[in-house]
């Protein structure tokens, strides 16, 4: 205890010393892992012990500049001596502790060290003297591996996973000095196993009342409470290895396996309360799925963690469709990847497979982007985002979606189909280059939205009373809204409603059955409105596929835009309009003041999507800044190009970041080269009060002019080749 005559008589070097001491003990009282911001992966096989050489591979991950080395430890195969009956041994192990030497290289260079595990398969003789373990089909047969077949699945719900893995656990942390346990494979977000083992029957009986589905459908009473037994056990089994793998180290960390993009189907909000870290394994692209795919990842992730601790993997080998898991990926998409990753507040973790690779381009690809990344390491340490609009994250219509009314009947692949909707919008808000968050339908409190000035809702078609009420008490409350086609249409598991839940924000009631999908309908726009600029020159926009018919309650007023009912597209002498003109809304555009609600008939963001007809997203643009108003944006950017953009404050000041997706290889793999796009003009609104003394460009080094007006910041950014990041400090 120090006195207040001491406290006086102190000299004011001393009292420098306690205030850095004290904000040196705060930033110890985050966890290791919450402030990490570089992490890589050697991923081991089992005949790497044969021929590994630690040495030279400690010395790569070093110079990565590395907070954490994900490195091999058991599960599958133990790397190490093991003990634990039944925990099968590299069988090329020989007299070597492989997991020991690289534990020993990589604490010698202070680097955290994380052992990678896998839960999820086991061999032969554990399934003869366990078969308890294991995952068993409805004839009792249990579920080798498709292509190792010597390997068979585990079930979550059985002893290995709450005795034999904290075994496990244990006899690690008590050999080597461990910061943190990694679980490939589990849980994942997709899909629900379902099993037919003991341990599960008992559930089924106890728990579930019946058999559930093999597939996803929550239109199955059964499935409904498999959901929530599946997704406790999943949260139970978490913590329990959090709770293992602390009993020795307080400090340490379990990480399961998370990711999935924006196509999840168990409760990534869930999740989130549990995970002390969300790593994100969504490693690449492959097909046709768009480049923004990871940033969209940043945002799902970050929309459950908020400021803690969120990775995702960035795969170097090659994982497309097919995939080579030895040979690079091209370097500029390893690059894009990384990238979005940064920017989108993630922390990167760089990952090989293999002990012994043949092609080692990748190796400069990681050591480069890195490298820049420590450099200028402060400017990653975001404390909020900066942004005016939030996108509604729509779990269980993406989970759980299935028209009751015939078309969307989706199942197996086509299920990707419900994060359409998602996509639509985003694409749009891409295109128009609005900065916006992700919210999770689950976190709609008042201190979440109270931030933005707008709502955006992708055809949340299923949502419970609960998310409606508060979506109505923030528009209530002078937020503005916009949302699409189905949405509140139908209960969080998917019953439908006689009405929208929100129809009084809609100013419009569902009127029978969903009509679609049709192509050749159409918009007619009937008068002029705020957001049919850029519009002149006709009379019809492209209309959606689908569409509810509305029976309109509010004023009429609102009606700018009608429905053009489908008409024939072939042949020719056939596409003619049998009724040109109709009363039916296609949109209902409400303004009440401060607050201003938009509500689209059909899933316009859908079709825009699944069209690329431009007019579609330009509607979805103007509509955001009509929400917006008056209000100016927090932050802009003008210029040519598709980018994506993420405005953050951080430690030091400002971050703004700005991803240059345009590319022949946007919307399918791999980017091979960038092409720079040129000069953007932005402006940036800081704190009430807060000067900005410098501009800088971190890509590229260098010092930008700025000028600042109150609290607007504006400046222009040259061109950007990948990636730029610009420093407001
Ligand atoms: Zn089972």
């Amino acid at each position: 205890m120090i006195t207040r005559r001491e406290f006086l008589t102190a000299s004011s070097g001393s009292l420098i010393v306690a205030a850095v001491g004290s904000r040196n003990a705060a930033a110890a009282e985050r966890p290791w892992y919450a402030t990490m911001r570089r992490c890589g992966q050697l991923n081991l096989n089992e005949r790497d012990p044969l021929t590994l050489d630690v040495a030279g591979w400690i010395d790569y991950w070093s110079s990565l500049k590395l907070d954490a080395l994900l490195l091999n430890g058991g599960g599958i195969v133990a790397f190490y001596p093991t003990d634990v009956r039944y925990h099968h041994r590299s069988e090329f192990l020989g007299s070597r502790d492989l997991f020991g030497e690289l534990a020993a290289a990589t604490k010698s260079r202070n680097m955290r060290l994380v052992a990678r595990m896998d839960c999820n398969y086991a061999y032969g003789d554990a399934l003869n003297a366990h078969p308890e373990w294991f995952e068993r089909n409805r004839d009792g047969s249990p579920r080798p591996h498709n292509e190792s077949t010597w390997l068979y699945k585990t079930c979550m719900f059985g002893p290995y996973f709450t005795d034999q893995m904290p075994a496990i656990y244990r006899e690690l942390n008590a050999r080597y000095p461990i910061d943190g346990f990694f679980t490939n494979g589990w849980p994942s977000t997709g899909d629900l196993a379902v099993c037919h083992c003991q341990s599960c029957q008992k559930v089924y009986r106890e728990q579930v009342g019946g058999v559930p589905p093999d597939r996803t459908d929550a239109t199955s009473p059964l499935y409904r409470k498999y959901y929530d037994a599946y997704m406790n056990r999943v949260l139970d089994v978490w913590r329990r290895w959090q709770a293992s793998v602390t009993e020795a180290r307080p400090e340490s960390v379990y990480v399961g396996n998370l990711g999935g993009g924006i196509r999840t189907v168990k409760n990534v909000k869930r999740l989130g309360e549990v995970a002390r870290w969300f790593n994100a394994d969504h490693q690449g692209r492959g097909g046709d799925t768009v480049i923004w795919d990871c940033a969209q990842q940043g945002r799902v992730a970050r929309a459950v963690m908020e400021d803690r601790a969120i990775t995702n993997v960035t795969g170097a080998y090659s994982n497309s469709r097919p995939t080579w898991r030895h040979v690079a990926k091209a370097p500029a998409e390893t690059t894009m990847w990384m990238a979005q990753t940064a920017a989108s507040g993630m922390v990167p973790w760089f990952h090989w497979l293999g002990g012994a690779p043949e092609d080692t381009r990748w190796k400069e690809v990681g050591r480069d982007f890195f490298a820049w990344l420590a450099a200028n390491e402060p400017h990653f340490r975001n404390t909020r985002s900066v942004a005016d609009v939030a996108v509604l994250y729509p779990q269980r219509t993406i989970a759980f979606y299935r028209s009751g009314s015939g078309p969307r009947d989706w199942r197996g692949a086509e299920r990707a189909q419900t994060a359409e909707y998602l996509q639509g919008l985003y694409y749009a808000l891409l295109e128009g280059r609005f900065f916006f968050d992700f919210v999770h339908e689950d976190d709609l409190r008042t201190e979440t939205l109270s931030r933005y000035r707008a709502l955006l809702i992708p055809n949340a078609a299923y949502l419970s009373d609960q998310h409606c009420r508060q979506i109505r008490d923030y528009v209530s409350g002078g937020g503005s809204l916009l949302a699409t086609f189905e949405t509140s249409l139908y209960s969080e598991w998917g019953d439908r409603r006689s009405d929208f839940a929100l129809a009084d924000l809609f100013g419009a009631s569902a009127d029978g059955d969903t009509i679609g999908p049709l192509g050749n309908s159409y918009i007619r726009i009937e008068r002029r409105h705020a957001t049919l600029t850029g519009f002149d020159g006709t009379a019809l926009l492209p209309g959606p596929e689908s569409r509810v018919p509305l029976r309109e309650t509010a004023a009429g007023d609102a009606v700018s835009l009608t429905v053009v009912p489908y008409y024939p597209a072939f042949p020719p002498e056939m596409v003619f309009p049998r009724t040109p003109r109709t009363n039916q809304p296609a949109a209902l555009f409400h303004d009440r003041g401060r607050s201003r609600v938009a509500y689209f008939a059909g899933d316009v963001e859908r079709t825009f999507w699944r069209s690329g007809n431009p007019d579609l997203g330009l509607l979805l643009q103007n509509t955001v800044r009509w929400l917006r108003g008056d209000v100016r944006p927090l932050v802009s950017l003008d210029g040519d190009g598709i980018v994506e953009t993420f405005a953050w404050e951080t430690e030091p000041g400002y971050a703004l970041h700005i991803l240059n997706y345009t590319n022949p290889n946007m919307t399918r793999g791999f980017i091979r080269r960038f092409y720079a796009i040129g000069a953007q003009k932005a402006a940036f609104t800081v704190s009430r009060g807060r000067r900005i003394a410098a501009v800088r460009a971190l890509r590229t080094a260098r010092a930008l002019p700025f000028s600042q007006d109150g609290d607007l910041v504006r400046f222009e950014v040259p061109s950007v080749t990948d990636y730029e990041v610009i420093a407001l400090t």
